[in-house]
């Protein structure tokens, strides 16, 4: 039986930063890998104050949060994964990059390695046809914030092992997160509800129907939403959401899933939300 100790998290943005610290908050080693070094740099920083903010609150004990910046490995080779046996792939959402990543990684990683994505929308079946083993290769879905929210969607594809399925809901389980299990149809379950929802909010914008502000506080005050979909749109980032339409769209073949002309113009500026300053809303400090 695999027991994982070490895991190789590959993107070190919004997702990869939470998902470094929620593996290494629960005891795991994790190799941060980026193409950036300022990402990676950028990426420890908001692991330290997003931790010091759950020992404010007190969600987390200093006794726990001791060590976890040590066990964060960060590095700009995804060679350095190698001794991992999870890799947790978190890089930009792009069919093509991740195509290229796990060619790479198929090559790297040691037979017995489990290659997990944490893709939004991207076929799991068409990523494991880049490598030379199917069956090692999963969707671990994490949310956002990767270490405050408690679900992980596991998307299991056409040629994924009932091991591999294993032991990647037992590591969630290792990390105190309830799965979901969905098969490997674009958007999965979270994405596909999800992003109709943004997608028709942004139209709502750009119809002039309300507000930014009106919208947010109908989904917030009226149907009990902790945030509005706008205001999601911006801590997802809005290049994200596009690249997600764009593959329910195509995957799925139905109009009703058109990216709206208003998210396309906003990515088209850089508006691409919180990391960018500016989205839907302006957000003056950029996290971390
Ligand atoms: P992001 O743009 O914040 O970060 C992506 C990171 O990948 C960047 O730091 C970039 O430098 C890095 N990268 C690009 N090419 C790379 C390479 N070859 N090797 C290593 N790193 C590389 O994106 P994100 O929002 O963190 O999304 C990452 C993944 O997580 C996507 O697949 C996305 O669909 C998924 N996801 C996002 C959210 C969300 O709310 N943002 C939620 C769940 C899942």
């Amino acid at each position: 039986m695999t027991e994982i100790r070490k895991v190789a998290v590959i993107g070190a943005g919004t997702m990869g930063n939470g998902i470094a610290h929620t593996f290494a908050l629960g005891g795991f080693e994790v190799v941060l890998v980026d193409v950036d070094p300022a990402i990676l740099n950028r990426a420890i920083s908001t692991i330290s104050t997003n931790l010091d903010r759950q020992m404010k609150k007190g969600t987390v004990t200093a006794e726990a949060a001791a060590g976890v910046l040590d066990r964060i490995h960060p590095s700009t080779s995804l060679s350095a994964g190698a001794d991992a046996l999870l890799w947790v792939e978190a890089a930009t959402e792009n069919p093509e990059l991740k195509f290229r990543l796990f060619r790479e990684a198929d090559q790297i990683a040691p037979s017995e390695t489990v290659l997990a994505t944490n893709t939004s929308s991207i076929s799991i079946t068409a990523i494991a046809g880049h490598t030379h083993q199917p069956d090692r290769v999963i969707g671990m879905h994490f949310m956002n914030p990767a270490p405050l929210m408690k679900l992980v969607e596991v998307i299991r594809g056409l040629g994924t092992s009932d091991e591999t399925v294993r032991i990647v809901t037992e590591t969630a389980g290792q990390l105190g997160k309830v799965v979901v299990e969905a098969s490997d149809y674009p958007g999965f379950i979270s994405n596909r509800l999800l992003m109709l929802m943004i997608n028709e909010a942004v139209f709502c914008l750009m119809e002039g129907v309300a507000s930014r502000e009106a919208i947010d506080t109908v989904m917030k005050t009226g149907m009990n939403h902790p945030m509005g979909p706008l205001e999601l749109a911006d801590m997802i980032g809005l290049d994200t959401c596009l690249s997600i339409m764009e593959v329910l769209h195509s995957g799925l073949g139905d109009d009703k899933y058109r990216p709206c002309p208003l998210l396309r113009k906003y990515v088209d500026a850089g508006r691409t939300g919180r990391k960018a300053g500016r989205g839907f809303y302006e957000h003056p400090t950029p996290p971390g």
